[in-house]
C-alpha cells in the first residue's frame, strides 16, 4: 500500500485525472490476490469459481463447435444487446428459476460487473444517493464510487437487508435513486433475503418509485432449503434483475446479463454500445452451445456437490477452531461465510500476520464505503479443497487465540480464555 502511494505520489500525470479516477484504489482483494497465490498461502479470500471441475472434453466439444462452420458469426461483431439465441437460452434458464422473461428485453453484458457499472453510469449523478446493503460486494461499491454517489446503507442481519431501516431511511428523507442487494447467498454475509423481507422490500420501494437492483449470480448454487422467489418475479416493474454464468459455468467467458424495465433496457443497450460496442461473439455462442446440451444441469449439480462438502468442512473446522473467538453465518448456498470476532481486534491490520501464518482471508472493511466492518471477515470456501480450508481455519484460529491473549495480557483480563 505505501508503495501504490508513493507512485502516486511522482506520477506525472497525477494533476490530469478526473476526479472519479483519482478516487480509484486497488480493492483490498486485488492487492491480496498476490500474496496469497503464493503456493504455501492458504487462500480463504479471493471468490474464485472452482473451474477445474468442469469436464474438459464437455467445453472442447463446445468450443469446436463453436468454430466449426460458424466462424464467420463467432469471429464477427455482433449486436450490442447481445447474440439472439443465448439470450433466448438466457431467458429459458431465467424461466426455469421463476422469472419471466421476454428474450428481447435481456441485454448480455461483460459478466454481471459491466452490468453494475452501466447502471452507475445511467442512474448516478454526482452526489445522489443510493442505497448498498452493510456489508456489500466490493465489486458494486467499486463500480458505483467512480460516479460519484453518496452511499446510504442498510444493514444485514440472518434475514438478509433489514427492511424497516431502509423504511427509516426514507422516512427520515433519504431519496436514494435505487436500491443494490444480493438476496441471495450474499457476498460477502452468506446470508439469503427471507420471503417475508423480499415482499416488504418490494412493496416499500415500488411505493416509494425507487429502483431495486437484485444481483443474482448465486441463487442456483443452493446445498439445501427451498429456492425463494426471486426480487424481479414479485416486481418486474421495479426491479432491474442481474445474471451471470460465472458461477455457475465460467467467470472466464464473462457473460453476465440484465433484465430490466423498456425505458432502462434501452437506456442499458446504448451505454453498452458506447462502452464496447458489443460483448465477444466467440464467447457468447460458447455459452449458448454450454446451455443448450441439458447436460450443464448435471455438471451444476456436481459443482452445488462440491461446494457443499466445502461449506461443510468449513462450518465444522470453525466450529472446532473459533467457537470460543467468533461467530459466524451459515449459509445455505454460495461461496462466504461471513466472521465476526471481538471489537478490539482489527482484521485489516492483523492480515499481515495471517500471511506469515500462510492463510489469507478478506478483511471485512473491504465491504463497507466507510471504513465499518473492521471486526469482520469474509472466509470463501468455493476454491480450496476441504483438506486446506480445514488447515486455514486452523491457522485462523491460532492467530486469534493469540492475538486474543495478547490482548487480555495487556489489558490485564484473565489469560485463560476458558476461565
Ligand atoms: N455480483 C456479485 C455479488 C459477485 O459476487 C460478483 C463476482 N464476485 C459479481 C457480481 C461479478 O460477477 P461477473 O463475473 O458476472 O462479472
Amino acid at each position: 500500500m505505501r508503495r501504490h502511494m508513493a507512485e502516486l505520489h511522482v506520477d506525472p500525470h497525477g494533476a490530469l485525472y478526473a476526479r472519479r479516477a483519482r478516487g480509484l484504489q486497488a480493492s483490498e482483494i486485488r492487492a491480496l490476490f498476490a500474496v496469497a497465490a503464493r503456493p504455501d498461502v492458504i487462500s480463504l479470500a479471493g471468490g474464485l469459481p472452482f473451474v477445474q471441475a468442469l469436464p474438459e472434453e464437455d467445453v472442447l466439444s463446445v468450443v469446436r463447435g463453436v468454430l466449426e462452420g460458424r466462424t464467420g458469426t463467432a469471429l464477427q461483431y455482433g449486436g450490442g444487446p447481445g447474440h439472439p439465441a443465448l439470450r433466448g437460452r438466457l431467458a429459458e434458464l431465467m424461466a426455469a428459476e421463476g422469472v419471466h422473461a421476454d428474450p428481447e428485453a435481456i441485454v448480455v453484458t461483460n459478466g454481471a460487473q459491466q452490468a453494475l457499472d452501466l447502471i452507475g453510469k445511467i442512474l448516478i449523478d454526482p452526489g445522489d444517493e443510493i442505497v448498498v446493503e452493510a456489508p456489500a460486494y466490493v465489486g458494486a461499491l467499486s463500480a458505483f464510487a467512480a460516479y460519484e454517489p453518496r452511499f446510504l446503507t442498510v444493514p444485514l442481519d440472518e434475514e438478509g437487508m433489514m427492511v424497516d431501516a431502509l423504511r427509516d431511511l426514507l422516512v427520515g428523507g433519504a431519496r436514494p435513486k435505487f436500491v443494490y442487494t444480493v438476496p441471495d447467498f450474499h457476498n460477502p454475509a452468506g446470508v439469503t433475503m427471507s420471503l417475508r423481507r423480499r415482499r416488504e422490500l418490494v412493496a416499500l420501494c415500488r411505493e416509494a418509485g425507487i429502483l431495486i437492483v437484485e444481483d443474482d449470480p448465486y441463487a442456483m448454487l443452493r446445498f439445501e432449503g427451498s429456492p425463494l422467489p426471486r426480487l424481479r418475479a414479485l416486481d418486474p416493474g421495479s426491479v432491474v434483475y442481474l445474471g451471470s454464468l460465472s458461477k455457475i459455468f465460467s467467470p472466464g467467458v464473462r457473460i453476465g446479463w440484465a433484465l430490466a424495465p423498456p425505458g432502462l433496457q434501452q437506456r442499458l443497450v446504448l451505454a453498452k454500445e458506447a462502452a464496447d460496442l458489443c460483448s465477444s461473439s466467440f464467447t457468447q455462442l460458447v455459452a449458448e452451445g454450454w446451455l443448450a446440451d441439458g447436460r450443464w444441469r448435471e455438471h451444476l449439480a456436481s459443482l452445488v456437490a462440491i461446494y457443499r462438502a466445502r461449506r461443510d468442512a468449513m462450518l465444522e473446522a470453525l466450529e472446532a477452531h473459533l467457537a470460543e473467538l467468533a461467530t459466524w453465518t451459515r449459509p445455505e448456498g454460495g461461496f462466504y461465510v461471513w466472521v465476526s470476532v471481538p471489537g478490539h481486534l482489527d482484521t485489516s491490520a492483523l492480515l499481515p500476520a495471517a500471511i506469515d501464518r500462510r492463510v489469507a482471508y478478506v478483511p471485512g472493511a473491504a465491504f463497507y464505503p466507510d471504513g465499518r466492518g473492521r471486526d469482520r471477515m469474509r472466509l470463501s470456501f468455493c476454491y480450496p479443497s476441504e483438506g486446506s480450508i480445514r488447515e486455514g481455519v486452523r491457522r485462523l484460529g491460532e492467530l486469534l487465540a493469540d492475538e486474543e491473549a495478547l490482548y487480555r495480557s495487556m489489558s490485564g483480563g484473565p489469560t485463560d480464555p476458558g476461565s
